[in-house]
This record gives C-alpha cells, sequence and structure tokens, in this order.
C-alpha cells in the first residue's frame, strides 16, 4: 500500500506543486514526495513487525519531512492511526483498519478546524475514511474498502475544483483558487489510489485521479 501511494506520489508531483502555484506557494508536491520518500523508507526493509511502532515511526518522518502544513497533518493522520491499536497487533483486518483510519481523522480534526466544503485536503480524507468504515461495516474486504475509499477521495478532490480557499495559505487567494482543485485534498486522493492499486498489485497503471 505504501509502495503503491509513494508511486503516485512521484508520479504527480509535479501537477500536486502545479496546483499549489495557484492555491498557495507551488511547494506542495515536493513536500509530498519528501513525505512519501519517508515513508517508504519506514516501511522498507527490516520494519517493526507491530503496526502500532510502525504507524508511530511513519508519522513522526513525516512530520519532519518539511516544515509545510500538508505533512504537518498526514504525520498527525498516521500518528493517530496508532492510538487505537494494540501494542503487539502484527495484522489487522478490515474493521481494524477502519478503528485505526478513524482515529488517524480524528488527529487530524485536532489539528485543523477544516471542514467540508474549506477547500482543504479534509474535503477528501473524510469522505474516504467513511467510505472504508462502511464498506468494513459491511463485511467487505481491505481491498475493496479501499477502492471505495479511493473512489470518494477522488470524488472530494474533484469537488475541491468550485470551492473558495478558507484555510492554509489559500485562504489568501480565496476567489483566485476557483477552478482548481485543492492540492492537498489531491494527494489524499492520490494517496488512497495508491493504497488500493499497491494492495491489488496493479502500481504500473497510472490515470490521472
Ligand atoms: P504549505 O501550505 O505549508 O505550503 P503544502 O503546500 O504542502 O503546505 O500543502 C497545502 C495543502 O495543505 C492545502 O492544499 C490543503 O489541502 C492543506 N492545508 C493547508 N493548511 C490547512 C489547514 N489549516 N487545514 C487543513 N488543510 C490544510
Ligand atoms: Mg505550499
Amino acid at each position: 500500500m505504501v509502495a503503491g501511494a509513494t508511486a503516485r506520489i512521484r508520479a504527480e508531483h509535479a501537477r500536486l506543486s502545479e496546483l499549489d502555484s495557484h492555491c498557495g506557494d507551488g511547494d506542495h508536491g515536493a513536500a509530498m514526495l519528501r513525505a512519501v520518500e519517508r515513508l517508504e523508507k519506514v516501511f522498507a526493509g527490516t520494519i517493526p513487525p507491530e503496526f502500532k511502532t510502525c504507524f508511530e515511526h511513519a508519522g513522526w518522518n513525516v512530520m519532519e519531512a518539511d516544515g509545510g502544513a500538508s505533512t504537518a497533518l498526514l504525520g498527525s493522520f498516521f500518528l493517530g492511526m496508532a492510538e487505537p491499536l494494540a501494542a503487539k497487533a502484527q495484522s489487522l483486518d478490515c474493521r481494524e483498519l477502519a478503528a485505526s483510519f478513524e482515529a488517524g481523522l480524528q488527529a487530524v480534526r485536532q489539528q485543523t478546524k477544516a471542514k467540508a466544503g474549506d477547500k482543504t485536503m479534509m474535503d477528501a480524507l473524510a469522505p474516504a475514511i467513511e467510505a472504508f468504515a462502511q464498506a468494513a461495516q459491511a463485511g467487505r474486504e481491505i481491498a475493496a474498502a479501499l477502492a471505495a475509499a479511493a473512489a470518494a477521495a477522488k470524488a472530494g478532490a474533484e469537488a475541491t475544483r468550485e470551492m473558495t480557499a478558507a484555510f492554509g495559505r489559500a485562504r489568501f487567494l480565496r476567489e483566485k483558487t476557483r477552478g482548481y482543485q485543492d492540492p492537498g485534498a489531491t494527494s489524499v486522493a492520490l494517496i488512497f489510489d495508491g493504497f488500493h492499486r499497491g494492495l491489488v498489485g496493479q502500481e504500473g497503471e497510472f490515470h490521472h485521479a
């Protein structure tokens, strides 16, 4: 899943920075690339077998990737994901992963007051987690739940195009951001698409999110 997400961000980082040049300071692709490359290192080679430790390492590494808003929030997401997990758990089923994702979202909500419609990464992240949790509740497998999450994140990211920014650097540009997808929401959509592709083994097939 992490390899899939890294591949998606690597393939699209120039577009992410281009979006951020309309909605912020143009560094979002570079920031996300640093973040996922750190994630890749955490999950490559000799990773700790416990998910809790893995997610904690992931969170701190992403948070230290750079000084930007998006990586701080994404780092909080992984740190939050670690919280509900038992210290020794070495496997996660779909419902446990849903609970972990939901705790990640809660952790992000403690860092930002951005709500649906504010044109931020929350417009992709919240629907993605909700879709994943619904699929888990319905007894679906992780791959199917990730497909639902990726579709919800994509729809959420696309909807930001017509929104006016109210948070982050983009809030200074307000109306000028209209017509451009929020960079952070676009990254979240790419990450969930990458999670899904990575899990089902389709990393090689890229399309625009
Ligand atoms: P920076 O704004 O520090 O340059 P990035 O360019 O990496 O950071 O990320 C910008 C993205 O981060 C935005 O598109 C938005 O999705 C997200 N973001 C920024 N500030 C906030 C905030 N206060 N709440 C939620 N999301 C935010
Ligand atoms: Mg930026």
